[in-house]
């Protein structure tokens, strides 16, 4: 009879998974730890794995102050990339104590982490920038009560030209979410701008419609008249349509099931609810309720049904 050998007849890891480990996201990293003991001997000596530390779903909610300074000590004072996405808990203190021990960090994400202050971020910024190391890139959308002058120190501090941010790359809605961290980008960069529209400080993003790319209008701008594309604008100014992130004002809407814009064209394509015929965009697809092979029910369908079904 064939044994199968047993946890401990089975050898060390094989050399080839060192190899991926850098490039796992933290949730599956620290699962790894939790594989076999040689796996976390050799995470625990290596920092290559623990340079760019992105937390993200599923581990953000839970991600907290001394969970981040403990994971970040792996990096032995190395981090390069740090991206915190929707880490709610994550405070000034905690922030500030990962940037004074790591003076190489170039990138800083930070989007929606709402525990911490527009006043904590200039102060990270401000410890990194006197030591002489230079942010390239930082994303503070979602971060409560940014001001202008905040939005110009911060500039100023990473030595990003204004002007440059509007003729420079287009930052388009439906490609938000992409992690940009690995992008490689010759300018330093921040993810928000002044409004055009509301003069908030926040996301503000270009249109992709070939209609709308010609169509400029005069705007006042740091006392200067300046052109800008007429749809250019934050979110709550311009709506934009969730999967292709064309301005929807002009536009005909398809009924969504979750809470997004959907323009017709985007609508057309997606699957729909067999009852309400409402369509989920890709990001909250996860929500249909299967029905059968090909059919689906969106959760508020599939709770009226589960609820008359009782009776
Ligand atoms: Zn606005
Ligand atoms: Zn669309
Ligand atoms: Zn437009
Ligand atoms: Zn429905
Ligand atoms: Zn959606």
């Amino acid at each position: 009879m064939i044994k199968s050998p047993s946890h401990d007849q089975l050898g060390p890891p094989h050399e080839a998974m060192f190899l991926i480990l850098p490039y796992l996201p933290l949730f599956e990293l620290l699962s790894m730890t939790q594989v076999c003991k040689s796996f976390r001997d050799a995470l625990k000596d290596d920092i290559l794995p623990w340079l760019n530390i992105i937390v993200e779903k599923p581990l953000n909610t839970r991600f907290s102050d001394d969970f981040l300074v403990k994971i970040m000590s792996n990096a032995k004072g190395r981090l390069r990339v740090v991206a915190l996405k929707n880490c709610f808990k994550i405070t000034d203190e905690g922030l500030l104590q990962v940037i004074a021990s790591n003076p190489l960090i170039s990138k800083l994400y930070l989007q929606g982490c709402r525990g911490l202050t527009i006043e904590g971020v200039i102060e990270a910024v401000k410890l990194h920038t006197k030591a002489n190391h230079k942010l390239k890139n930082l994303a503070i959308s979602g971060i409560y009560n940014v001001k202008t002058e905040d939005f110009e120190t911060l500039c100023y501090m990473m030595g990003i030209n204004q002007m440059q941010i509007k003729q420079g790359k287009k930052n388009y809605y439906h490609t938000r979410r992409e992690l940009s961290s690995f992008k490689r980008e010759s300018q330093p960069s921040i993810d928000v701008d002044i409004c055009p529209k509301c003069g908030e400080i926040r996301e503000v993003f270009d249109c992709p419609k070939d209609s709308c790319k010609g169509r400029m209008q005069q705007q006042q701008q740091q006392q200067k008249q300046v052109l800008m594309e007429c749809c250019r604008g934050c979110f709550l100014c311009v709506p934009r349509c969730e999967e292709c992130g064309v301005c929807t004002k002009d536009e005909e809407l398809g009924e969504a099931a979750c809470a997004d814009i959907l323009c017709l064209n985007c609508w057309l394509k997606l699957p729909k609810c067999s009852f309400c015929n409402k369509a989920y965009c890709n990001q909250h697809a996860y929500d249909q309720q299967s029905l059968y092979p090909g059919g689906f029910l969106c959760s508020h369908c599939s709770f009226h049904a589960t609820q008359s079904s009782h009776y």
